[in-house]
């Protein structure tokens, strides 16, 4: 029986003490479980040093069966990271980071998480295009898409890094494609959304940038040709632009962007418009900036950049030997299958150097490379699959349409109409996606004498004083949180944890926010007091937990109302 349960602390069946201790370790081992995950999703290594970054694999591959789906697709898309970048940097990785990003996709897919859905597809589908893995990257790139088709504007407007993160994703996937045009295009939408001096905004604009210095040079047709080849408005428009996120970078105050990447930019416009001198000093003090204390690269991909950029400029002024090393630097570091484009380059300019250098073999056998890699075929082969994804996203994207629409017909049956947040039906279903065992921390939450409100400013005053109340409520808690409306002016907050504590720190913030929150505006003298009744158990025991939640609201409004009682 219901009251049974509830009533367990009391009961004569169940020894009080031993049912409350059995309950809270299994809760406390939980507990200590998303705080494992938490603390392990925080200290992600940035995939640099090799050793650190296998013991947060199989850390996170030990958290992983333990994990609901929300934490699991995290963690695999923590682990995709990891894996990416140890494979950047040229390490082995058993497990390719695609199938950890796919994976994290489509779980985030079934709990309704369309924004992360459409990033990791997209980043498998880079992942798996690096991987050589083509035809799996096409459905990875198709399904990403329409993931991000069905963000609706509203929830485009709520998050715009989610739109500038994915514009930044489907830029680097045409880059893979070697579709550099509509690269472009994404990568101005990614940077547009990123206001000028946010930590993010020189990633994005030095991807830009990147991507625009290789398609002034594809104008040019040959890479050495540059200004010989007569203006071109349209690459002078992308130099141009290459010129401006330079000197942005240059002017900034961060490390590596000012001091190296910054001047990289303007020194690779230069070369292209012919000043190869002027390049030439300011590609001297990246170098050095690029090997000092302050930035301290000292090998790998970040300096083949900067290798290359200065073997380019060195053949431009007819110093082939110099240029022989850097770019024999530049091409140690680049991977043909993932690097291709900048491959190609170095190639091309080292076979012109050994050319130069009176290697005329050497410079024979990098020519030879060269029509090994296939450029005009590997070019040819996959240009129409940008095309192919465009085609078959739109075809899917409107069977989606139909199924969005029933979808929101399944929203609005899980939605308060008034304030927009879940319903009854929502949180049953937000709890019935967590595991069984998963804990769950219920606030029930009452506001002190609505009927008062409704009494001296009239229902519509009411109805707005309900809306700001969810307001207050949302931005009170975490992301992972629900909040609901639960009936008239009982809202309730459904928190993955197990610690009462933690639930009753959350309702007393509560409690507090609605105290001091400035209610005036919506009538003057208006102001409102909450209570708030806390529990914590098992997502499978939801109803009893509901229901001692609910006692202990009772029992906070009978001790007078504006306090919390934890049950
Ligand atoms: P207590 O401190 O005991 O909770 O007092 P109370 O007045 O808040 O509680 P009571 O249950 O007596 O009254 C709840 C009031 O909430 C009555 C009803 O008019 C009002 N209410 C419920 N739903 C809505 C709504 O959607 N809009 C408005 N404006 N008022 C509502
Ligand atoms: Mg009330
Ligand atoms: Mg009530």
């Amino acid at each position: 029986m219901n009251s049974g349960t509830a009533g367990a602390a009391t009961s004569v069946e169940h020894p009080p003490l031993r049912v409350v201790q059995g309950g809270q370790l299994r809760l406390d081992l939980l507990e200590r479980r998303l705080g494992q995950i938490e603390s392990l999703l925080a200290s992600r290594p940035d995939g640099c040093d090799e050793a650190t970054s296998r013991v947060w694999l199989s850390e996170a591959e030990r958290l992983l069966p333990l994990a609901g789906d929300f934490d699991r697709a995290r963690l695999l898309q923590g682990c995709a990271v990891v894996r990416e970048e140890l494979a950047r940097t040229g390490r082995p990785c058993e497990r390719q980071a695609y199938r950890d990003d796919a994976d994290a996709a489509a779980l985030y897919e079934q709990l309704g998480e369309a924004a992360h859905a459409a990033t990791c597809y997209t980043s498998a589908a880079i992942s798996a295009l690096r991987s050589e893995e083509v035809s799996e990257a096409l459905e990875l790139a198709v399904r990403g898409l329409v993931a991000f088709e069905s963000l609706t504007p509203v929830e485009l407007e709520r998050d715009r890094a989610a739109e500038a993160r994915m514009a930044g994703m489907l830029a680097l996937l045409c880059c893979q494609f070697l579709d550099h045009e509509r690269a472009l295009r994404f990568a101005e939408i990614a940077v547009g959304q990123i206001a000028v001096g946010h930590r993010r905004w020189g990633s994005a604009a030095g991807l830009l940038a990147r991507i625009a210095l290789v398609r002034a040079r594809e104008l040019a047709g040959d890479p050495l040709a540059g200004a010989a080849t007569g203006p071109s408005s349209r690459r002078e428009h992308l130099l141009d632009t290459v010129d401006h996120i330079g000197r942005t970078l240059a002017d900034g105050a961060r490390g590596a962007s000012s001091l190296v990447i910054g001047p990289l930019l303007l020194a690779e416009v230069m070369v292209e418009r012919g000043e190869a001198a002027r390049a030439w000093e300011l590609l001297e003090r990246a170098d050095h900036a690029a090997r000092g204390p302050q930035v301290g690269w000292t090998s790998g991909p970040d300096l083949a950049g900067l290798q290359l950029a200065r073997g380019r400029c060195l053949v431009r002024l007819a110093r082939p030997v110099e240029a022989l090393a850097e770019l024999d630097g530049a091409l140690g570091a680049l991977h043909p299958d993932r690097d291709l484009v900048d491959h190609v380059h170095a190639l091309e300019l080292r076979s012109l150097a050994r050319e130069r250098s009176g290697d005329a073999a050497g410079a024979l056998a990098d020519l030879r490379r060269l029509t090994d890699l296939v450029w005009v075929r590997h070019r040819r082969q996959i240009g129409g699959f940008m095309e192919q994804i465009w085609g078959r996203a739109g075809a899917e994207g409107r069977r989606r349409d139909l199924e969005a629409r029933e979808q929101v017909l399944i929203r609005t049956a899980e939605q308060d109409p008034l304030t927009g947040l879940a319903n009854r039906r929502g949180v049953e279903r937000f709890c019935s996606t967590l595991a069984p065992t998963e804990p769950i921390c219920l606030v029930m939450i009452d506001i002190d004498h609505f009927k008062t409100v409704n009494d001296r400013f009239g229902h519509a005053t009411g109805d707005a004083t309900l809306r700001e109340v969810a307001e207050v409520l949302g931005s009170s808690v975490r992301s992972v949180d629900r909040v609901a409306r639960w009936g008239g002016e009982e809202f309730l907050l459904a928190l993955p944890s197990n610690s009462v504590d933690f639930g009753a720190e959350v309702a007393s913030r509560v409690r507090r926010r609605a105290q001091e929150h400035h209610w005036e505006h919506l009538a003057p003298g208006l102001g409102l007091t909450v209570s708030a009744g806390v529990a914590c158990g098992p997502a499978s025991e939801l109803a009893d937990v509901l229901h001692r939640a609910d006692a202990a609201l009772y029992a906070a409004k009978r001790a007078g109302r504006n306090r919390v009682v934890t049950g």
